[in-house]
């Protein structure tokens, strides 16, 4: 069994995970990232919305990310899956799926998000080459085009108007019956929106680019994108294994500066906000490291003064 003394164990390795190394690397703090390496943009080829890097790839991001943070000799990279946490601030005793444990003085979560995108036959195939999540990312490729958003009930009446933004030849499909009230039915006549509630059959696309959503009932649209809205889970349970608090949403409760109600413990990232784009959760690492660190700095001043 290896075992290591840290001053931070970085428990996920995506922008919120790697720009809290690279604060706490140059501010010679001993940090292990422990990540997995599933972050949760795997599927898509490209990345928008972060200054300098608009349109990379999800893993040359991180290989930059990485090469960049390695300049600092007191962070490591562990390939690994954290699977089990204990102890408390000043000692956190983590366990890893290959057998190594660290030891830590304090632990920031930045475990981030998992999609569960819905049970849709041909989904999968078009999933982060034409079918998306979130506009901000992709909408601007999809500027104009004939989309479909899938989406129900009170979150589909925020989205309509968001999406409009970036095309307003959108088609709505809730998947099934929703309970959308008169006035809100009225609301998408006035706009053009059309709707259709009837379950979708299947989504026909070549090589991950969408061409038409299939309905139960024969309806067939056609269309260039989609925009919908999956399950999201927590990225790991090991928060709420330590006693954080969760939000009925699966969040990490922290406090303005990434403290969760656990003394030492600290998350960033999609698993704690809800602005989900990289560049506001390395904001959200860089934050909580800065916050970690002077901790960390606090402590020893106290012990030796
Ligand atoms: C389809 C899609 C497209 C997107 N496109 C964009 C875009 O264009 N621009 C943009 O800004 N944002 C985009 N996003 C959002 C973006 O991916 C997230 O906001 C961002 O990845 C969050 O960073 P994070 O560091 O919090 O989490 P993540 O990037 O998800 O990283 C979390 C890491 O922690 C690891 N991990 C979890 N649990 C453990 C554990 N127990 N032990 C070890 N490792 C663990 C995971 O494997 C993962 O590597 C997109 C998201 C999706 C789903």
């Amino acid at each position: 069994m290896e075992k290591q003394l840290l001053d931070v164990a970085i428990i996920g390795g995506g922008p919120a995970g790697l720009n809290a190394a690279l604060v706490l690397g140059r501010a010679r703090k001993n940090v292990a990232v422990i990540d997995e390496g599933r972050p949760r943009n795997a599927v898509t080829r490209e990345a928008h919305g972060f200054l300098t890097r608009d349109g990379i790839s999800p893993s040359e991001f991180r290989r930059i990310a990485q090469e960049e943070i390695s300049a600092y000799p007191s962070v490591s990279f562990v390939a690994d899956t954290a699977v089990s946490i204990a102890g408390e601030d000043g000692q956190f005793h983590i366990a890893t799926a290959q057998g190594k444990t660290f030891e830590s003085k304090k632990v920031l979560f930045a475990v981030g998000m998992k999609d569960r995108p819905l049970d849709i036959p041909g989904l999968a195939e078009v999933y982060g080459k034409s079918a998306f999540v979130c506009p901000y990312c992709d909408g601007w490729e999809l500027r104009d085009e004939p989309l479909v958003v899938i989406n129900k009930g009170a979150e589909l009446m925020h989205f309509a108007p968001l999406i409009s933004g970036w095309s307003n030849r959108f088609t709505i499909c809730t998947n099934g019956p929703d309970e959308l009230t008169d006035t809100q039915r009225e609301e998408l006549l006035r706009h053009r929106v059309p709707l259709f509630e009837s379950p979708i059959q299947s989504i026909d696309s070549n090589d991950g680019i969408v061409r038409q959503v299939v309905l139960v009932d024969r309806t067939t649209i056609p269309c260039r994108g989609i925009f919908f809205k999956p399950e999201l889970v927590p990225g790991s349970d090991l928060p709420r294994a330590i006693g954080c608090h969760l939000t009925d949403t699966g969040m990490v409760v922290v406090d303005d500066f990434g403290k969760t109600n656990v003394p030492g413990v600290y998350s960033a990232g999609d698993a704690a906000s809800r602005m989900h784009q990289a560049i506001a959760a390395a904001s959200m690492g860089a934050f909580a490291a800065a916050v970690i660190n002077n901790e960390l700095n606090m402590e020893a001043w106290s012990r030796n003064g």
